[in-house]
């Protein structure tokens, strides 16, 4: 059963709530997993993905599958450095199963994303994190409203005051990273994260 307290003075009691979560259940949504949450470590920057895949639905951590490998390998970072540099979120938190296509993963429904930000809002509160990192299309849209990924890529904004540099997402079924121009697009946005975290 869902709980959602009207405010939160912790993380850990607010993933206690986020690990029981099925809101989206109870909405009528299918999902394939239950929360997903990253283990908190006092890290300053939060990474901000689409929703977990079938891995991390399993583990129920974040980025444990191919595209979290291939993140790291993008920021250089070895899997201890990572979790304990970023506070790893998504747009949803449980693993939303395969597209009716057949074709990859579900994208989570716009009421599904409204449900779940809840958490969002509640970790910024209480993580205050000095760097955002988004991960993808759904997650520039969902924190920054913005719809064109390719434009965004190599630039930072800011939300509510904090910089935030977005990233493409590293899923094997995303060409964007493969197109010339785009590999100096991401160079200069990792090399804008690496900036921020030596800040
Ligand atoms: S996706 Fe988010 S809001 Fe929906 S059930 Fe999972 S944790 Fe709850």
């Amino acid at each position: 059963m869902t709980a959602r307290k009207s405010s939160y003075r912790s993380i850990a009691s607010l993933q206690r709530d986020l690990a029981r979560c099925r809101a989206c259940v109870e909405a009528g949504f299918p999902l394939s997993s239950l929360p997903v949450r990253a283990p908190y470590a006092a890290q300053r920057a939060y990474m901000y993905g689409q929703a977990p895949g079938i891995v991390e639905g399993e583990e129920r951590l974040p980025w444990r599958g191919r595209a979290g490998q291939t993140l790291r390998r993008w920021l250089e970072l070895d899997e201890e450095t990572f979790y304990s540099t970023f506070f790893c979120a998504s747009v949803t938190r449980c693993y939303p199963g395969r597209a009716p296509s057949g074709r990859g993963d579900r994208t989570p429904a716009p009421r599904e994303q409204e449900l779940c930000q809840f958490w969002r809002d509640w970790e910024f509160e209480l993580v205050r994190p000095r760097l955002i990192v988004t991960v993808g299309g759904l997650a520039l849209r969902s924190l920054l409203g913005l719809t064109d990924l390719t434009a965004a890529i190599g630039g930072q904004f800011d939300y509510g005051g904090v910089p935030v540099v977005p990233l493409p997402h590293p899923s094997g079924a995303s060409s964007w990273p493969n197109v010339p121009a785009n590999k100096q697009r991401l160079a200069l946005a990792l090399r804008l994260v690496h900036d921020e975290l030596s800040r």
